[in-house]
């Protein structure tokens, strides 16, 4: 564990108001883009809009070029876990579709992703979904400051194994600012080979479980993003940015919660 090498870049109050601002107007593209999603459209279709969204609102997709990756939000559908390629892809009732949107607004980046239904689900992929934000809100719910950062996977993965489900382990959450991707790394589970750094007032993470209904083991597709189940089983995912401050966790992408 090279814990010397760890740069976490903690945030004034004032930077946390900024990233406050970057969270509400990705909350609100989030709660235009479940209105969009319907038996019928296309994910290529998603991704357009909610990119004209950001840009209307005077923000930068972030994901857009990051590595080379062709879209504005990574939108992964079943057994695809993260890092679906938006397209040709038409939603069918009983899907389900991951919607995974960064964005920067005044130079300060927001990150969250929200795992929905497409009409109507059958009970166990529905039950997926609400254990899937149940965990992450356990999560979020342990962070504290003082404590140490495991807490939080410790608590995903705590649910998901009650509910016989499966925390994916080679993606993991991570700290957020003025980059998309900040020290430290954030596991959704009891991790025992990665820094586990103490929480203090500043620090501002992105917490995105990725819960599966089979095996916890992921492969990449041939394009070279879409990670999906290795059993091909179904996958949800979702992603808060949280600030730690002194009265606790400050959820910057916070939005009424919705899953069947
Ligand atoms: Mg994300
Ligand atoms: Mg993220």
């Amino acid at each position: 564990m090279s814990w010397a090498n760890l740069k976490i870049r903690r945030k004034t109050p004032e930077q946390i108001e900024k990233m406050a601002a970057s969270g509400k107007i990705l909350a609100d593209v989030f709660l235009e883009v479940r209105r969009l999603v319907e038996p019928g459209v296309t994910t290529g279709a998603i991704d357009q809009r909610l990119e004209e969204m950001i840009r209307d609102a005077g923000c930068v997709p972030s994901f857009k070029g990051y590595h080379g990756f062709p879209a504005s939000a990574c939108i992964s559908t079943n057994e695809e876990v993260v890092h679906g390629i938006p397209g040709d892809r038409v939603l069918e009732e009983g899907d389900i579709v991951g919607i995974d949107i960064g964005l920067i607004h005044d130079g300060w980046h927001a990150d969250s992703a929200e795992t929905m239904a497409v009409g109507e689900v059958d009970p166990e992929t529905a039950r997926l979904l609400r254990v899937t934000d149940e965990a992450l809100w356990q999560g979020i719910g342990e962070i504290g400051v003082g404590k140490r950062l495991s807490v939080i996977g410790t608590a995903i993965e705590a649910l998901a194994r009650e509910q016989d489900f499966a925390v994916v382990e080679t993606l993991v959450g991570h700290g957020i600012g003025q980059k998309m991707h900040e020290d430290p790394q954030v596991p959704n589970y009891r991790c025992y080979s990665m820094p586990d750094p103490v929480m203090d007032e500043g620090l501002v993470i992105a917490i995105e479980p990725m819960i599966n209904v089979g095996t916890k083991r992921v492969v990449t597709l041939e394009d070279g993003w879409t990670v999906v189940t290795a059993d091909r089983k179904l996958s949800a995912h979702f992603e808060h940015t949280v600030a730690v401050t002194a009265e606790g966790p400050r959820v910057l992408t916070d939005r009424p919660r919705r899953t069947p």
